[in-house]
C-alpha cells in the first residue's frame, strides 16, 4: 500500500538551494516511491541560535510504499551524504529532512514523531505545505487552513526559484 507523505527540507550551509535540489532528486529515487509535488523554495530567518545564515526551505509530497521508519532511515542516509555535521540544537546544517506527515498516521516513538511536532507553529512548513496541498488536515491537530490563519509569516519569503523544473 502506498502512502502520501510530506517531507520538509531545510538548509543554511554550502549553497542551500543546490542542497535542496539535489536532495529532491535523491528522494525521487527511493524504492517504491514517487515524487508527486514540490513547493517553491522559501527563505526563512533561523530558528534557535540567531548567529547563523537564513534557511532555505521547501516541502515535497512523496508517495511511498516504505514503512515510516525505513523512510526515516533513507532520509538520514541522504543527510549524511550531504555531510551534515551536528552543531548543537537547531544549529546550522547543510541539510535537514523531516517527515511532516505520513498519510493519516500518528506515530509517537522516541525516534519518530508523526505528525512532526513543530508543524503547527512553523511558517516555513505551513506555507510551502499549503502551496502543494491546501486542503490537508493535520491528524490530531487541525486543518492546514486554520493553522495558517494563526501563524504569522515571520519574515518568510517565497523565492521565484522553483525546484519543480529540475525533477
Ligand atoms: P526539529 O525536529 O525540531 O525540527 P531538528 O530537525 O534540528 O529539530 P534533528 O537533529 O534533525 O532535529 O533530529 C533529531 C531526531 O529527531 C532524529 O534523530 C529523529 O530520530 C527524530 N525525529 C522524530 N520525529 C521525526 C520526524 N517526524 N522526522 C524526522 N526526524 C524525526
Ligand atoms: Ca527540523
Ligand atoms: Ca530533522
Amino acid at each position: 500500500m502506498r502512502v502520501a507523505t510530506y517531507i520538509g527540507l531545510g538548509s543554511n550551509l554550502d549553497n542551500p538551494p543546490q542542497q535542496l535540489r539535489r536532495a529532491i532528486q535523491e528522494l525521487a529515487l527511493f524504492p517504491e516511491s514517487r515524487l508527486k509535488a514540490c513547493s517553491s523554495l522559501y527563505r526563512s530567518p533561523p530558528m534557535g541560535p540567531a548567529e547563523q545564515p537564513d534557511y532555505i526551505n521547501a516541502v515535497v509530497e512523496l508517495e511511498t510504499g516504505l514503512a515510516a521508519e525505513s523512510l526515516l532511515d533513507a532520509l538520514q542516509d541522504i543527510e549524511r551524504q550531504h555531510r551534515r555535521v551536528r552543531a548543537g540544537h537547531w544549529g546550522p546544517r547543510t541539510l535537514d529532512l523531516d517527515i511532516l506527515l505520513y498519510g493519516v498516521g500518528r506515530i509517537g516513538t522516541p525516534r519518530l514523531q508523526i505528525p512532526h511536532p513543530g508543524i503547527g507553529q512553523r511558517s516555513f512548513v505551513l506555507y510551502p505545505l499549503a502551496e502543494i496541498a491546501p486542503g490537508l488536515s493535520i491528524p490530531g491537530l487541525a486543518s492546514l487552513e486554520s493553522l495558517l490563519q494563526q501563524c504569522a509569516s515571520d519574515g518568510l519569503e517565497r523565492l521565484d526559484d522553483s525546484v519543480s523544473a529540475t525533477v
